[in-house]
């Protein structure tokens, strides 16, 4: 069985086909900049990239683009659409409605159209991806796999906040979490790398990237997270300020002389790392200027490790101990030193970093030393072979 799984972003497609006996990808890639100019389809076959540069005003256009590359006699790797036998979606945000992966009909369609306005960027995306796919392939199922689901396990008080009841009765405020498919991932992979039993663990998953956002899991279960009813809270990230004081946006407001949605805009994209440095929402760069001594890229790195940190002390509490801690994502599995800053904090955890184990970019490892009482692993995510995996299980059920 082949599953072609899809991740829409509002200017962006990426793609992966997966054949589902090995678990490999035969092909992936991505449409960049649709609907904008120099619109480009990335595809790597066996290592090998090819590109393509060609105007793409819309998702619908790019999804054709796929599967005409899927089918191309030279360069794809399948000789009819009939042999996709599913397409898995990467949906965002499902509310409270959709606590698992679930196969896509209007009604589905109906619920992520009322979730729109809490994911703003990315919901209507996902449907725009979902309608075009449906056009060109009518008969296929798909299925949609929700980055809130793995969250929907979290206990009232955990995902209820400090505000008044009627908030979450009438307007659905509360914490949702996303990232919740690499959360989900990553844990079971811990587990599985570890030799430790899933559902009698407890693991914190460092999901560390551009967005950034940290889960504790018990048994197989998420009890917290750090991202909110939108992905802005908790950790400081590339772009994103994270946790702060709601107080902040009014005195902004009137300091500055701009609105609310203003504040919450650059709150959204010109905060976090960003923000703090002046300089580059990327680790690698911050790391460059550190190196020449800039003061600014310090304090952003410093800031971010420290607030991490924080969560992790707070979900040990939360989870009474800890068996794993994991990183994931471009930050997580590529910056050592950003790992070794956090882990050389949790020595009071009776955590121990294997400094040489820990230079370890891009593959799974344990970066804790043997002796180290609780066990720190690098697990690159793979948030595609969950959506296919879900996908997988769905459509065999049909
Ligand atoms: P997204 O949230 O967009 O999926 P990723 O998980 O791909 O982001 O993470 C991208 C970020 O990872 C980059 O902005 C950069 O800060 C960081 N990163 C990637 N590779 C490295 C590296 N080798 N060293 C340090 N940081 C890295």
């Amino acid at each position: 069985m082949k599953v072609l799984v899809i991740n829409c972003g509002s200017s962006s497609l990426k793609f992966q086909l997966i054949d589902m006996q090995t678990e490999k990808t035969l092909v992936s890639g991505m449409c960049d900049r649709i609907g904008l100019e120099g619109s480009v389809l990335n595809y790597k076959k066996n290592g090998e990239k090819i590109e393509k540069k060609e105007a793409i005003p819309d998702h619908s256009k790019a999804v054709s683009m796929v599967l005409d590359a899927l089918t191309d006699k030279k360069i794809g790797v399948i000789g009819s659409l009939e042999e996709i036998a599913a397409v898995g979606h990467r949906t965002v945000h499902g509310g409270e409605h959709f606590k698992e992966s679930v196969l896509i009909d209007e009604n589905v369609i109906k619920h992520m159209e009322e979730c729109s306005m809490l994911a703003p960027l990315h919901n209507p995306a996902n449907i725009t991806g979902i309608r075009a796919c449906q056009k060109l392939m009518p008969k296929t199922p798909m299925v949609g796999v929700f980055d809130t689901a793995f969250h929907q396990t979290m206990p009232p008080k955990a995902f209820t906040y400090g505000v008044p009841y009627e908030w979450y009765e009438k307007h659905k405020v509360r914490r949702y979490g996303f990232h919740g498919t690499s959360h989900k991932y990553v844990s079971q992979r811990t587990a599985e790398f570890l030799g430790l039993d899933y559902y009698n663990s407890k693991i914190i998953t460092c999901h560390l990237g551009n967005g950034s956002s940290i889960a504790a899991i018990k048994n197989g279960k998420c009890i917290d997270t750090s991202m909110g009813l939108t992905p802005l809270e908790g950790l400081i990230m590339g772009t994103r300020s994270g946790d702060l004081d709601p107080g902040i946006l009014e005195y902004i407001s009137q300091k500055e002389g701009i609105s609310v949605k203003e504040v919450v805009n650059i709150l959204n994209k010109k905060s976090g790392v960003l923000g703090i440095s002046g300089l580059s929402s990327d680790f690698r760069d911050l790391l460059d200027a550190d190196l020449k001594g800039n003061e600014r890229a310090k304090l952003a790195r410093a800031a971010f490790a420290y607030r991490v940190v924080k969560y992790i002390g707070s979900y040990c509490a939360v989870l009474i101990g800890v068996d794993a801690i994991s990183f994931c994502a471009g930050v997580g599995e590529n910056a050592n030193f950003i790992r070794g800053m956090i882990v050389d904090h949790l020595e009071f955890l009776g955590v121990k970093l294997d400094t040489e184990a820990n230079k370890v970019c891009g593959q799974e490892a344990i970066i804790s030393t043997p002796n180290s009482r609780v066990k720190v692993c690098v697990i690159p995510t793979n948030e595609e072979l969950v959506i296919a995996r879900d996908t997988k299980t769905i459509v065999s059920q049909l």
